[in-house]
């Protein structure tokens, strides 16, 4: 997300006008060699792809035990290794449909390492298609910039202009993250990131070039005391 807000303060006017704003413009590196992260490292998002690998990665703290299938559907048991809470997942490998008790799924709209463990064991190294969802991806336009950019020369308007884009594009922000308990972390964290980059870009300009009688009122939130929780 970081590289998103950068592209969205210093990416130049006319080439934003040339080009959809995307969730992401580079695919992120994966901890590991694996398949089932080359893969998802291209379509996520950067901060999606971020928690996926976690699942992945925790995958590996799974202890896994079959409980049999009725033909169709087989059925597991999953508990972190050392623990007693367990999770039941049904697995049908026809329709690679993958079900965990635990409903991380239904909930972030990411498969649970749970459900990730048993794919793995039925030698399933992708994301099945129908557990990619279209919202978590690259191809998802979350902002159309493009329609919001104006080039103006003064500078006094183009701050009004800049000012009123962004309070545009974080209001969306807000309406949509505001929807759920993932959404909301995974914007509150991504604005303390944000909050702290523009600090840096800020500090590097000279205090004569920055012209603070032109900064609207309501801008204080990118302080150092902003509370994103608050
Ligand atoms: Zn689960």
């Amino acid at each position: 997300m970081a590289e998103t807000h950068s592209l969205l303060i210093w990416c130049p006017l006319k080439e934003m006008k040339a080009c959809d704003f995307r969730a992401t413009q580079s695919t992120p590196k994966p901890k590991a060699a694996l398949e089932i992260l080359k893969q998802t490292a291209k379509v996520y998002t950067p901060a999606i792809f971020k928690l996926f690998e976690e699942e992945v990665l925790q995958t590996l703290n799974c202890d896994l035990f079959y409980c049999g299938d009725d033909g169709a559907e087989k059925v597991y048991k999953t508990r972190l290794h050392g623990k007693h809470h367990e999770h039941t997942v049904k697995f049908s490998p026809l329709e690679s449909i993958v079900i965990c008790s635990c409903k991380k799924f239904e909930f972030a709209g990411i498969l649970c390492s749970h459900a990730l463990k048993i794919l793995d064991v039925n030698n399933i190294k992708y994301v099945p298609k129908n557990y990619i969802l279209k919202r978590w991806t690259v191809d998802a336009k979350v902002l159309h910039i493009s329609s919001m950019c104006n080039i103006h020369e003064d500078p006094k308007v183009k701050i009004s202009n800049r000012y009123s884009t962004l309070c545009r594009i974080f209001n969306r922000i807000a309406v949509r993250a505001s929807q759920s308990d993932e959404a909301y972390f995974i914007s509150t964290k991504n604005a303390e990131n944000l909050a702290e980059e523009i600090e840096k870009i800020l500090k590097i300009r000279s205090e004569s070039d920055l012209d603070n009688s032109c900064i609207p009122q309501g801008t204080y939130f990118l302080s150092h005391n902003y509370d994103p929780s608050s």
